[in-house]
């Protein structure tokens, strides 16, 4: 079957003219071919197969471009790529590979057409165009990915078992794959996948944080955590999440499985922001619950300061998977810790100083907090469900409202600590920090505004109560 009209942009036939110079057959391979047929808008990344040297085939390409872009060359990977317009094109040579035991490195060489789709992954991306003068846009689809895609379904071209065993870093494609594509995983790979979980371990921290990444960033990143609880290979990854399964039972008191809960918040939430860090908030917002899990007969179920435990576990989870230590964890951190503040406050009813209080400690997340607390709801009781939801569209007006005349979001003090010295004549003391807490204080519960004046009369009140004198100008 011929894809000609796939291949429309010049890039192809550039390609195509550059291989028939140098006499190499070569194909359109991977990821473009399979998106174009499931008509998934177009692959940026394109992938080429020369039957001979693809690095060779860039240069030429190159040379056939206006303009003559940069070839990088990858010389221990014998790969090369360029890049034209807003696409990315990656060549290598067609190979065949064989792996060891210990690494996921494969002893490579040269091979054929058929050689090279054997080494893909999964069937779906076995699929290729071919590029030749002859038989341009023609399918070829050794292993029914065709037919795979129709059918939603993830398959190893070979035996799963060696698959997966020979590339560890497969297992997690196939669960990003199934879950990006809502695609079923075929019984064979789960089995296999299964059975080789431990195997993750040799995989290096940055690919599997780009697939947990990628699993989180689709549209029902639940899926991919179910798969990857069920398969086991959660608990190689991220223990603190497994950690959560279960529902335990004392004296006829329950809690809730808190692991499928945060699948639930997860799921919620992506409905709402593409934000990857405020999903990993959601993912991570109750970790903090299974080493704070207490049971007394009075009170049932507690999770005491779950949520500044779980924010001290984010940093350590953050630095096993070798993620940014930077602002995004911070970021991470402040949800988590703060996770359970609107809901405690839309309990009861909702005061201006506890607003302003909010608003104090989130900064300019508390939009994002108040969209982490929306996906936490997941009450099954409906009357709940509903009050909560109301509750939290009266905080939510109620910030902007509390925003608008008080102006605590990015909080500056209206009196500094210089004009505390200056008036009482002191040196740096701890006066000073009693007083400008006192000052921030007022303004959060509402007892003075947010301005200089009345600041500076609450500082003289205090600075006299502490038997501060007001310095005379001499
Ligand atoms: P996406 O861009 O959505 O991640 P893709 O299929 O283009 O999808 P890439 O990681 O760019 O993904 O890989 C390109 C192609 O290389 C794949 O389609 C597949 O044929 C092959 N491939 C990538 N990684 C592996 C692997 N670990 N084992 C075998 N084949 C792989």
């Amino acid at each position: 079957m011929s894809y000609k009209e796939a291949l429309q942009h010049t890039i192809f036939k550039i390609i195509s003219k550059s291989a028939k110079e140098l006499q190499l057959d070569t194909y359109v391979i991977g990821g473009f071919v399979r998106d174009y047929i499931l008509k998934r808008g177009t692959h940026k990344d394109i992938d080429i197969v020369a039957i001979g040297s693809g690095i060779k085939l860039a240069k030429q390409v190159s040379k056939n471009l206006p303009n003559n872009p940069k070839v990088q060359v990858f010389k221990t990977y014998g790969t090369a790529m360029l890049k034209f317009e807003d696409l990315e094109i990656e060549f290598v040579g067609a190979r065949k590979e064989s792996y060891s035991e210990d690494s996921r490195n494969p002893i490579v060489e040269n091979g054929s057409l058929e050689d090279d789709q054997n080494r893909r992954d999964f069937t779906i991306n076995a699929l290729a165009f071919s590029l030749s003068e002859n038989d341009f846009g023609e399918l070829l689809d050794p292993f029914n990915g065709v037919s795979d895609l129709n059918n939603k379904i993830i398959r190893t071209p070979l035996n799963p078992d060696i698959t997966y065993s020979d590339d560890p870093l497969r297992m997690l494609r196939a669960i990003r794959f199934a879950t990006q594509l809502g695609f079923k995983i075929e019984e064979g790979s789960l089995n296999a996948i299964t059975k080789n979980n431990e195997r993750i371990s040799i995989i290096t921290k940055e690919r599997i944080v780009t697939e947990l990444n990628k699993i989180l960033e689709s549209d029902q990143p639940s899926v991919g955590f179910i798969l990857l609880e069920k398969t086991g290979l959660l608990k190689h990854l991220l223990p603190e999440l497994t950690a959560l399964k279960g529902i335990d039972e004392v004296e006829g008191q329950r809690h809730k499985d808190n692991f499928y809960h945060t699948l639930e918040v997860v799921d919620n939430i992506s409905k709402h922001t593409d934000n990857l860090w405020l999903r990993w908030a959601a993912l991570l917002h109750d970790i903090g619950k299974a080493p704070t899990k207490k049971f007394s007969k009075k009170v049932g179920w507690t999770f005491h300061g779950h949520e500044f435990e779980g924010s001290k576990m984010v940093y350590h989870l953050f630095k096993r998977l070798k993620m940014p230590l930077n602002d995004k964890m911070k970021f991470v951190q402040k949800m988590v810790f703060m996770s359970s503040r609107p809901i405690v406050l839309a309990q009861d009813d909702i005061t201006d100083s506890a607003v302003r209080r909010l608003v104090f400690d989130a900064g300019d997340f508390v939009d994002d907090l108040m969209t982490l607390c929306e996906a936490d709801i997941t009450t099954k009781n409906s009357k709940r469900f509903k009050k909560y939801h109301n509750n939290f569209k009266i905080v939510r007006k109620k910030i902007i409202e509390v925003e608008e005349r008080d102006h605590v979001r990015n909080f500056q003090p209206p009196v500094s600590g210089e004009e505390i010295m200056k008036t009482f004549n002191l040196k740096p003391s701890r006066e000073i920090g009693i007083i400008k807490e006192a000052i921030k204080e007022a303004i959060l519960e509402g007892d003075i505004p947010n301005e200089f004046d009345a600041a500076y009369k609450l500082m003289i009140e205090k600075g006299e109560k502490l038997g501060l004198k007001k310095h005379e100008k001499r």
